[in-house]
C-alpha cells in the first residue's frame, strides 16, 4: 500500500493529513510528532494561559479521532535526518519508509545571545508545557518581563497580566508594531495598553539578565535595571529544518516550496511554518492550515501518479490582535507609497481607520478601536472587492456599507 509521511503532528502536518486521507480513502497515512500531545490550537495558548479557558479546550480532536480516519499518530517521536534517496525518515532508533513526506515540522521561538539567558526563570513559549511553566510563574510572582513588543509579546504580557503579575515590556523599536500600524494607531495602541497596567520600555535593548542563577533584573543598554521575578523572551521564530537539511533540499529561511507545496526533492512537500513560499516565511497559522490542505492532497496525487493538483493560493498576512477591550487590526502592506489614504479618526472615542487605496479596492488598512468593520474589510482586501462610485470625498463609514 503506498505510504505518505508527514512530519509534524501541529496544524499543518494535522490539515495534511485530513486532506490525503479525503483525496485517498485507502492510502496509509502516518503522522509524527515530537511532542506527547495529540495536535492542539498553538493560537489559544494565551488564553490558556489567562485562563480564560481550560487545557481541553485546546484540543481539536481526541484519539478516536486518528483511529476513525485510520491515520496512525506516532507521538514523542523525533525525526533526526532524512535519506531521501532512500525515502526514509531517521530516528534515534528506527527507520521510516514513504512514498510520499510532507514536512510539517513548523518553528521554535528565536532565542537571541543575550548574556545570562541562561539563568533559571527565562523563557520562551511555544509549547503546554512552556504555558503551563508560565501560569505558575505568573500565579507564584509579582513582576515578569517581556522581551519583545511584538503581536505575541503583547499577548503574552496581557495573559500575564491577568493572573495579577505586574508586566514590563522591554521593545526595541522606538515604537510598538512598526511594520504592521503606523504612529497614530501605534500611540493608541501604547496609551490602552498602559491603561491595562503594562508598563513598556520603547526603544530599549536588552543589555544583560541579572541574577545569581535565577534572573532577578533585566539590565538595558541605557544602564537602567529592571527588577523582575522571570523573564518571557519573545522575540522571533526560526522554521525548524537542521533535521531535514542535505544537499538536494533547497532551505533559505525555510524549506523552499513552489505554488503546488513541492519541494526540490520529487515527492517531498513541506507546510506552514517550516515553508517558504515566493521568498516568505510568514509563519502564522491561516497559511499553515491552507499549506497543510494543499501538501496533503498533493501528496496523495503524488502517490496515485495524479495530476489533479491543488495550487495554494498566497494569502495575504494580517495581523488581529487579541486583547480583551482592544481592537487592532491591520492588513495589507500599509508603506505603500502609490495608495491613497482614507482616514477617519475620533479622539474622544479613540477610534482610528485608514484604509489605504488604489485603482478603488482597498489594499491595506489600519483598524483601532472599531471591531464591527474588521471582518468586512478583511474580505474587502482578500477578494479585493471593487468599491463602487469610489472618490476620494467619501467618509470611511459610507465607503465600508457601500463593499
Ligand atoms: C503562543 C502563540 C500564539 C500564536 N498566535 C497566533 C495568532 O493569533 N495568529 C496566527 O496567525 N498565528 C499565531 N501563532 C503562530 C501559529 O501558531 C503558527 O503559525 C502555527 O502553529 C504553525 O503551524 P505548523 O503546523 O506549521 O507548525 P507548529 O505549530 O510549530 O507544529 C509543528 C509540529 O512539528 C513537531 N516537530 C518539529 N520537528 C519535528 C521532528 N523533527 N520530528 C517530529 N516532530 C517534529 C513539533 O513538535 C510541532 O508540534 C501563535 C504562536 C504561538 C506560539
Amino acid at each position: 500500500m503506498n505510504k505518505i509521511l508527514i512530519i509534524g503532528g501541529g496544524i499543518s502536518g494535522l490539515n495534511a493529513a485530513k486532506a490525503a486521507r479525503d483525496a485517498s480513502p485507502d492510502c496509509e497515512i502516518t503522522l509524527i510528532e515530537a511532542e506527547k500531545n495529540n495536535t492542539y490550537i498553538r493560537t489559544r495558548l494565551p488564553e490558556f494561559i489567562s485562563e480564560e479557558i481550560d487545557k481541553e479546550a485546546l484540543f481539536p480532536y481526541g484519539d478516536t479521532w486518528y483511529e476513525e480516519n485510520n491515520i496512525r499518530y506516532i507521538k514523542d517521536c523525533t525525526i533526526t535526518e532524512m535519506d531521501y534517496t532512500g525515502k526514509m525518515a531517521l530516528t534515534q532508533a528506527d527507520r521510516i519508509s514513504y512514498d510520499a513526506l510532507i514536512i510539517a515540522s513548523g518553528s521554535s521561538p528565536f532565542v537571541p545571545g543575550i548574556p545570562g539567558g541562561d539563568k533559571l526563570n527565562v523563557l520562551s513559549v511555544r509549547t503546554i508545557a512552556d504555558s503551563e511553566m508560565v501560569k505558575e510563574l505568573a500565579k507564584s510572582s509579582s513582576v515578569c518581563t517581556i522581551i519583545g513588543g511584538g503581536l505575541l509579546g503583547l499577548e503574552m504580557a496581557w495573559s500575564v497580566r491577568q493572573l495579577g503579575c505586574s508586566v514590563n515590556i522591554v521593545e526595541f523599536a522606538p515604537r510598538l508594531l512598526p511594520r504592521q500600524i503606523d504612529e497614530q494607531a501605534s500611540e493608541l495602541l501604547l496609551e490602552a495598553l498602559m491603561e491595562k497596567g503594562i508598563n513598556i520600555y520603547l526603544d530599549s535593548q536588552t543589555e544583560e539578565f541579572v541574577g545569581s542563577g535565577k534572573v532577578s533584573g533585566v539590565k538595558l543598554k541605557s544602564g537602567t535595571v529592571i527588577e523582575t521575578d522571570f523573564v518571557i523572551l519573545s522575540t522571533g521564530v526560526r522554521a525548524n529544518v537542521a533535521s531535514f537539511k542535505k544537499d538536494e533540499l533547497t532551505v533559505n529561511k525555510a524549506i523552499v516550496v513552489d505554488g503546488f507545496c513541492q519541494t526540490s526533492v520529487a515527492g517531498v512537500f513541506a507546510a506552514g511554518d517550516a515553508a517558504e513560499y515566493n521568498g516568505n516565511n510568514f509563519c502564522i497559522w491561516p497559511i499553515a492550515i491552507s499549506q497543510g490542505r494543499v501538501a496533503g492532497h498533493n501528496a496523495a496525487r503524488y502517490i496515485e501518479k495524479n495530476a489533479d493538483l491543488l495550487k495554494y493560493t498566497e494569502q495575504q498576512p494580517f495581523t488581529n490582535l487579541k486583547i480583551k477591550g482592544i481592537t487592532m487590526f491591520s492588513i495589507g502592506d500599509i508603506s505603500a507609497k502609490d495608495c491613497e489614504a482614507l482616514v477617519y479618526t475620533d479622539k474622544q472615542s479613540k477610534k482610528y481607520i485608514k484604509l489605504f487605496i488604489k485603482d478603488s479596492n482597498i489594499k491595506a488598512a489600519i483598524v483601532f478601536g472599531e471591531p464591527s468593520i474588521t471582518l468586512t474589510i478583511k474580505k474587502a482586501v482578500d477578494m479585493q472587492k471593487h468599491i463602487p462610485h469610489y472618490d476620494s470625498t467619501i467618509s470611511v463609514y459610507d465607503l465600508i456599507k457601500s463593499l
